[in-house]
């Protein structure tokens, strides 16, 4: 992180129009070769990354879409807050299972009584 590339972190774009803005500051970086884009992409929800060309820091760009809200993070961090978003759902499919049992069970032993 430094100067030539970005000194901010965005864990999601609120707006749409926030992505804009920040299109505003990325596209003249890539043009002036401050930050040089990697053809590879290294995590699930990423659609960009890019390297900088003097502190080297790689960040990878998701873009918002739907409910997605995108985020431009160091690619650690994009990493570790993927991780967490999976775990999330992870839980959420779990206790949806759970609930789904329940109410199996309710309605088996509606059918049995
Ligand atoms: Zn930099």
């Amino acid at each position: 992180m430094c100067d030539n590339c970005f000194t901010t972190e965005i864990y999601q774009f609120n707006t749409y129009l926030d992505f804009e803005e920040f299109e505003h500051l990325l596209h003249p970086k890539i043009s002036h070769n401050h930050i040089i884009a990697s053809p590879i992409l290294p995590l699930r929800h990423s659609h960009e990354a890019y390297k900088c060309s003097i502190c080297h820091e790689q960040w990878v760009l998701s873009v918002p879409e739907n409910a997605w809200r995108g985020y431009f993070l160091p690619l650690e961090k994009a990493a570790m807050f993927e991780a967490d978003i999976e775990k999330q759902d992870k839980e959420s499919s779990r206790s949806c299972i759970i609930i789904l049992v329940i109410i199996i069970l309710f309605i088996v032993a509606a059918i049995i009584n």
